[in-house]
């Protein structure tokens, strides 16, 4: 009954895609809920796209108060450059002790990306949290100390320790905390499922619930947890 579009379509593996229709949707669902807001008199829904997604077809079925539709897009495969790194052995084959506390981290991580908060919090574009250009890609295949790992699922800036690492956008801080693989980390919530990591943190200078505007000083770059040296990994 309404216009659905989808773009990039095709989309790639570690995309984020963009779906706009012209009327309240009461419900849509991609392999869980998706939430729409409003943008002037359109209806936007952002979509990310797991770097190791299965490509192939998805379908994105929306309801409107007078009938529904299924937006069918394509998801392709990409080919990601491998990157090579060396660091501390404890971080490739952690020890045994910290497994419990490795596990615990990752189910609450798990339990937070489950989590829309209802409102929308940022407003307009995500600014850099540094003044930099980043030096290495969203969802490169990594491989430390020789051993294949998880794709790399932030950019990283190559800026000195000490420099403040600024909030992308206006949200919650949901994580503030020292956590193995990326130390001190800094997790904000933008609403609606969409969240911006800060992590390898040498400081950090927000707390958990703390409302932030975009901007707003969450700590300063460091070389904590799994990192070769001082950048901020986002
Ligand atoms: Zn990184």
């Amino acid at each position: 009954p309404h216009e659905l579009t989808a773009r990039p379509e095709p989309a790639a593996q570690g995309d984020v895609v963009l779906v706009e229709t012209g009327a309240a949707p009461l419900s849509a669902s991609l392999d869980g809920a998706v939430p729409f807001y409003r943008e002037g008199d359109r209806w936007v829904a952002l979509v990310g796209i797991d770097a190791e997604a299965r490509p192939g077809r998805r379908d994105l079925r929306v309801r409107w108060e007078d009938g529904e539709a299924t937006l069918r897009f394509e998801v392709r495969a990409k080919a990601f450059p491998t990157e090579r790194l060396r660091v501390e052995p404890r971080y490739v084959e952690p020890p045994a002790e910290v497994a419990a506390r490795i596990a615990a981290e990752k189910a609450r991580l798990d339990r937070l990306w489950e989590r829309r908060s209802p409102e929308r919090r940022w407003q307009g574009g995500f600014r850099r949290p540094v003044p930099a250009e980043p030096s290495s890609a969203f969802g490169l295949q990594r491989v430390f100390n020789g051993q294949r790992r998880s794709p790399h699922n932030g950019v990283d800036f190559p800026v000195g320790a000490g420099i403040p690492v600024a909030a992308a956008n206006a949200g919650e801080v949901a994580v503030a905390e020292d956590l193995y693989f990326t130390g001190n980390t800094v997790i904000v919530d933008h609403g609606l499922g969409l969240y911006t990591t800060y992590a390898h943190l040498s400081e950090i200078e927000v707390r958990v619930g703390q409302p932030i505007a975009a901007g707003t000083i969450v700590g300063r770059v460091g070389a904590t947890g799994r990192a070769t040296g001082p950048h901020l990994h986002w």
